[in-house]
């Protein structure tokens, strides 16, 4: 161990280097590996520190209510989720192409965990992902306005991420002047970005959500389906079904409550 080494990796931040760097040498010793050879595995380690920390940096970013991934996904127990197009959709040309993913699906069928997997994937490649539910959009895009920082917001919060989660479309019926904010947030990021959005609701029933302003409400889906894969999850809830299966409930369910 050098007192001078460890020195110089904590003035230039290499903490993988000044954590390995001894341990590597000695193994360089025993098994005769070339100077060259010996840098490339310290500077490897660095390197994939880096990497780590930067996705979980982007991860902790996105702010994901639960971290859900593709693997954890249990196709098996959701027959009516389309296995394929969701793979495909994991390989994130979408990001790149700037389009759009709508999951629809009744409540608990895997819409939100689908969405932060595809999330996920995106933080792990390097891109920046926000992950918000629609009722929590429209609170701060009307606090935003209040405080007269509305196209900041839109700039920083709207335009900033390479990828935009908006969860749980329907849900909670908005205003007016709520959807209006709404619709902008559709109309900054049309063919600027990815935007993954979730919805208990079919299209048709979208507008219900959106003050029942059918204008409005097509000129929306127009955007958004503009460029867009729809994927529509069918089944049960998988929350109720676990709670069958544990014999905590029994018999049929209101497949309508949430
Ligand atoms: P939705 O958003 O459609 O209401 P969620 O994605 O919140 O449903 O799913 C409800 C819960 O069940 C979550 O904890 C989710 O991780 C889990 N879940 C749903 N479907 C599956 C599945 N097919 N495999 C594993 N977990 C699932
Ligand atoms: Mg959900």
């Amino acid at each position: 161990m050098s007192e001078k080494v460890e020195k110089l990796c904590a003035e230039l931040s290499l903490s993988a280097v000044a954590h390995h760097y001894a341990t590597l040498a000695d193994e360089a010793v025993k098994k005769k590996r070339s100077y060259i050879d010996y840098l490339e595995q310290v500077l490897s380690a660095e390197a994939a520190l880096r990497s780590e920390r930067s996705r979980q940096m982007l991860i902790r970013l996105a702010t994901f209510p639960s971290v859900k991934t593709l693997e954890q996904f249990d196709f098996e127990a959701a027959p009516g989720a389309p296995k394929a197009r969701l793979q495909e959709l994991a390989g994130l040309a979408f990001v790149e192409r700037r389009e759009n993913v709508i999951l629809l699906g009744p409540s608990g069928t895997g819409k939100t965990h689908l969405a932060i997997a595809l999330g996920v994937r995106a933080a792990e490649r390097g891109y920046k992902v926000r992950f918000i539910t629609a009722a929590d959009l429209v609170l701060q895009l009307e606090k935003a306005r209040r405080e007269g920082r509305f196209e900041q917001y839109l700039r920083r919060a709207i335009l900033g991420p390479r990828l935009l989660i908006v969860d749980e479309i329907g849900y909670l019926p908005l205003k007016k002047d709520q959807s209006d904010l709404f619709f902008q947030v559709v109309a900054k990021r049309y063919e600027q970005g990815s935007v993954v959005l979730t919805s208990n609701l079919s299209f048709g029933d979208w507008e219900q959500t959106f003050d029942g302003n059918a204008a409005l409400t097509s000129a929306m889906l127009d955007r958004l389906l503009h460029h867009a894969h729809v994927i529509q999850i069918r089944g049960d809830s998988y929350r109720l079904r676990q709670a069958r299966q544990s014999g905590l409930i029994g018999g049929t369910v209101n497949r309508e409550a949430h």
